[in-house]
């Protein structure tokens, strides 16, 4: 996993790679049961080189305490490694260029649930988009994967229903983890 996580810092695969000043592998446990995935570092990821450390990581922090779970104990990262400049969404290039380092990310932590955060998240590892207000909460199993749908936490910033609703996700994601099978 180091290894790999050295090559997403020296990636230059797409035009990302020359306007980044950090690209951001992810962080968290390498044998987490759970791997939460959003769309791509913001400006504070950018300059620290660390997923979810801005306003909508304090969001992530909570939903994640509101179940009990150390934000130590999952894998936290994005479709996108590098930051879109202006906080654009990311490219479908910029997309498919990064996709095998989260293919091999997951990989290798094998997570039991892979939480999918927003729309550009979900079509970005589904291959294509499911309407999120009718998904989000739910589970998604494909023949060797299970998936997890929930809003982006930055979304619950901006509309403030979404809070209480990715609050109500998040107990369902709890339920899923402690769920046998
Ligand atoms: N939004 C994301 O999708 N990812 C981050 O790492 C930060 C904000």
């Amino acid at each position: 996993m180091l290894r790999l996580h050295e090559g997403i810092l020296r990636c230059t695969l797409c035009r990302l790679s020359e306007s980044r000043k950090n690209a951001v592998p992810g962080e968290g446990a390498f044998d987490a049961s759970l791997m939460l995935v959003g769309e791509a570092p913001g400006m504070n990821e950018d300059l620290l080189g660390r997923p979810f450390v801005g306003s909508a990581g304090a969001f992530l922090n909570d939903l994640l305490s509101s179940i009990g779970v150390d934000r130590s104990s999952v894998f936290i990262t994005n479709i996108v490694k590098c930051r879109p400049p202006m906080n654009r969404p990311p490219r479908v290039d910029e997309v498919k260029a990064c996709h095998s380092y989260l293919e091999r990310q997951i990989a290798l932590i094998k997570p039991r649930i892979l939480c999918l955060m927003g729309n550009n998240a979900i079509k970005g590892v589904l291959g294509k988009g499911y309407s999120i207000a009718t998904m989000h909460g739910k589970q998604m199993q494909t023949v060797d994967r299970r998936f997890f749908l929930t809003y982006h936490p930055a979304a619950a910033l901006y509309v403030n229903e979404l809070k209480e609703t990715m609050m109500e996700d998040f107990k369902a994601l709890s339920e899923v983890l402690k769920s046998p099978n």
